[in-house]
């Protein structure tokens, strides 16, 4: 791993870490009906669960906790918040919530009602579970390569602009209030959109009326491979190119959990005001006054900071280069992952890797028990348990893959603990019979994934 630039940074405070024994691995697994999400995060080594909420902070947005202003309204670090984010995207209107579902909320139950439709490239799926909330439904229309793990395309997060103009003819522009693009594609796999299917997104729902509202989680890693991957955009810094992005959007929905380098916090950009208006007349019933919007003064301060921070080109080139080649180092010992890797994480085919598991043993689930058991490590089915179901004859039904999701935090593992993660990959390959089959002894009627209960076959 050195085809990258090393940590711009050093590290100034350290949290312990422990890898518990084998046995107690095996004690606590089973404990966890061998369900991941209900161990304790301390029984847990390396954490790979999610990349949101769980990066490190700079001693910079350290400092600024200590600078929180704790008035109710108007506080000095909302005007620094909203000074940073309009600087970054030219949005009249900043609303800060408490994370990026908050936003969605907001934003969709003042816009949607029932039978409207909102096209995306891939709708996150609190984003899809807030539109459908208003009894509105979410179309995602992203490029077909992006549907295709193997598929090598720079791109893979871009929506089909032909479909998405087929789609408007066909709906009635009247039926679509509002149509998005998620930068980066999260559960297409991190996957960036290109700038020229940006501006062209935007001209095709501008033309037809519709404002365009970017999901922008992770924009500041997507221009980075704007930057890194179109022609033409190699020169410009990382900030011209995300001002040039939202400069085609009428408003924006983000969760500071992810490129705002904080562990909490989100908030809209918004370029309407009567919709500003109504939006934080609303906030006040769930969120607050829309000078805090669910945070402190202080979570203000540190995402203000943050945002920033996520723009510096050479964190951006360490960061994105380090999930990179983590995923060619798994590709070296074998291992069949998505190509080419996002921005925030790396995805395993488990289907891939363990051919002989068949679906309704949940291979995916069984390589994160398997991760577990041998190293500690903590990673994510995105799969047959997540995303399966059982039809009303008591059949299963699977999604078309099988994946386990390993999210980088930002900041935070270094090179070791990726060979580290690499060496317990090295022996599951060497005796799959590692990867043990499962059956679900227990399961809930919805999101069965994060109370399942599992036995070993
Ligand atoms: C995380 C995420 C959200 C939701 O944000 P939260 O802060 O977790 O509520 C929405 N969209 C995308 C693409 C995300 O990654």
């Amino acid at each position: 791993m050195s085809d990258f630039p090393a940590e711009p940074y050093r590290i100034k405070s350290v949290e312990r870490i422990r890898n518990i024994s084998r046995e107690e691995r095996e004690r606590k697994i089973a404990e966890a009906k061998f369900n991941i999400f209900q161990l304790r995060a301390e029984d847990v080594y390396i954490d790979f669960l999610t990349d949101s909420g769980t990066s490190a902070m700079s001693d910079n947005q350290w400092a600024g906790l200590l600078e929180g202003d704790e008035s109710y309204a108007g506080c000095k670090n909302y005007y620094h918040f909203e000074d940073t984010i309009r600087s970054i995207t030219n949005f009249k209107h900043i609303i800060p919530v408490h994370q990026g579902r908050a936003a969605e909320h907001l934003l969709f139950s003042n816009t949607l009602k029932p039978g409207d439709l909102l096209p995306s490239n891939t709708h996150f799926d609190t984003t899809r579970a807030n539109i459908e909330y208003t009894g509105a439904e979410g179309v995602d229309l992203v490029i077909e390569e992006g549907k295709d793990p193997q598929a090598d395309h720079p791109f893979k997060g871009n929506i089909d602009l032909y479909r998405l103009k087929e789609f408007i003819k066909k709906s009635g522009k009247e039926k679509i209030p509002l149509g998005m693009l998620t930068i980066t594609n999260n559960s297409g796999g991190g996957q960036p959109v290109s700038l020229e299917n940006i501006r062209k997104t935007s001209e095709i729902l501008r033309s037809n009326g519709i404002p365009f509202i970017i999901d922008a989680c992770r924009y500041a890693e997507n221009c980075y491979f704007i930057k890194t991957r179109e022609k033409g955009q190699e020169n410009r810094p990382i900030i011209d190119i995300a001002r040039e992005v939202f400069s085609y959007a009428d408003g924006c929905t983000m969760s500071a959990k992810k490129d705002g380098l904080a562990n909490i916090g989100g908030f809209i950009g918004i370029n309407d005001d009567q919709l500003h208006e109504k939006i934080t007349n609303s906030m006040i019933l769930v969120e607050g006054f829309r000078t805090y919007g669910g945070l402190a003064g202080r979570d203000l301060e540190v995402i203000a900071r943050g945002l920033m921070e996520a723009l510096d080109e050479e964190y951006l080139a360490h960061r994105i280069g380090q999930v990179r080649e983590f995923g060619e180092l798994l590709r070296s010992l074998g291992i069949p992952i998505v190509v080419p890797t996002g921005g925030h994480a790396v995805f395993v085919d488990a289907a891939a890797l363990a051919p002989e598991i068949p679906r309704h043993n949940f291979p995916g689930w069984a390589l994160t028990v398997a991760l577990y058991r041998e190293g500690g490590i903590r990673a994510v089915e995105i799969g047959g348990v997540m995303f399966g179901k059982r039809s009303a004859e008591g059949k299963d039904l699977f999604p078309p893959m099988e994946l386990v999701r390993l999210a980088i935090p930002r900041r935070v593992y270094t090179e070791s603990h990726f060979k580290y993660v690499s060496g317990v990959f090295e022996r599951v390959m060497s005796d799959k019979k590692i990867i043990r089959p499962l059956k679900i002894t227990y399961e809930a009627k919805f999101l069965r994934h994060f109370t399942a209960e599992f036995a070993e076959i």
